[in-house]
């Protein structure tokens, strides 16, 4: 029998909208609670979670020859076939680029051999032109050369906090965005508290080592892992689980599942992919990293008294 505590503690819960999921949510809410009372270390995702996930352009340039035009036109004929929200960005400012310059009415060339790269970014052919649209590591992967001029741009953005976006045309770096995606309002102030609670936050990323670490600076994280695919982001919280505590996650994307479902408290934001929310424990409906707080001041009121 559950002890009514947990099922007090569950509705109590959902009114704060903090939900427990699950066919047996009375169950979960039970295990989820004696996980959240010896939680030692809460691991976060960055991007949609630690900060707000809309990304935007702050700044555009070009390294070569190519025209405006052209460089405008073939980098959203590119992006506009990707989901990820850095090329929803990226596409927003190419048309406003196009419409300042007045060839906002020129027709979109169509892309063949259309191809993402998780964690890196998109390719294909554009006429008999190819394209890439993407991080370092995209570029890294295709072998084209990252010159000193981009590089310098690139490292520059990174260290402000912003995600870079080349594009290649023809194995040659053509352009490229710099993207700003500010933190959460409440986010330094709930690590800090955390930290009173004498638990420490870390954050795992797809996203490239200085950016990483430079959002992590602004909301105080304890430790920064970086360039992680989504299979390195649940090898991680396995890795802390070995340290003997409870680890719990909280994750908005696709990214971040098997992340959740490896840890002892998956937490998805309400915001979130359906995916993230599926292999969750908890939602938190609100989105507010405050609520991560909720829960475990929950748990504690709730388990304590029936342990
Ligand atoms: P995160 O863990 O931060 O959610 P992802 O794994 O989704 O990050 O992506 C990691 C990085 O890959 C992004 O920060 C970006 O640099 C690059 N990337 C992925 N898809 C695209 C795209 N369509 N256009 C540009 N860059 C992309
Ligand atoms: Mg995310």
């Amino acid at each position: 029998a559950t002890p009514t505590a947990v099922m007090v503690a569950t509705g109590k819960g959902a009114s704060l909208g903090v939900l427990i999921k699950g066919g047996n949510a009375l169950q979960n809410a039970h295990k989820a609670g004696f996980s959240l009372l010896s939680i030692k270390t809460i691991v976060f995702d960055k991007t949609g979670t630690l900060t707000v996930g809309k990304p935007a352009v702050v700044s555009f340039q070009l390294f070569s020859v190519i025209s405006e035009e052209e460089f405008c036109g073939m980098t959203i004929a590119a992006e506009i076939n990707s989901e990820h929200p850095i090329a929803k960005a990226v596409v927003e400012h190419t048309r406003l680029l196009r419409q300042k310059h007045g060839f906002e009415n020129d027709q979109l060339t169509e892309v063949k051999d259309f191809k993402v790269h998780p964690g890196a970014g998109v390719s294909g052919k554009i006429g008999e032109k190819a394209i890439l649209v993407g991080n370092r590591r995209l570029m890294q992967m295709f072998n084209v050369p990252i010159g000193v001029e981009v590089d310098t741009y690139v490292s520059e953005n990174e260290h402000l906090a912003r995600t870079c976006v080349l594009v290649a045309v023809e194995e040659t770096i053509a352009g490229g965005f710099a993207v700003t995606d500010p933190v959460k309002p409440e986010a330094s102030l709930v690590i800090s508290y955390l930290r009173s609670m004498h638990i420490s936050s870390v954050m795992v990323t797809g996203d490239n080592w200085a950016t990483a670490t430079a959002i992590g600076s602004q909301v105080g994280i304890d430790k920064v892992f970086a360039e992680t695919d989504p299979l390195g982001k649940a090898d991680k919280i396995k890795e802390l689980q070995l340290q003997g505590a409870s680890v719990a996650m909280v994750g908005d994307g696709i990214n971040d599942s098997p992340a959740l479902v490896a840890a002892d408290v998956g937490m998805a934001i309400g915001a979130g992919t359906d995916v993230a929310i599926e292999a969750a424990d908890i939602v938190l409906m609100k989105s507010n990293l405050e609520d991560v707080v909720t829960a475990i001041d929950l748990s504690r009121k709730t388990m304590s008294r029936i342990r």
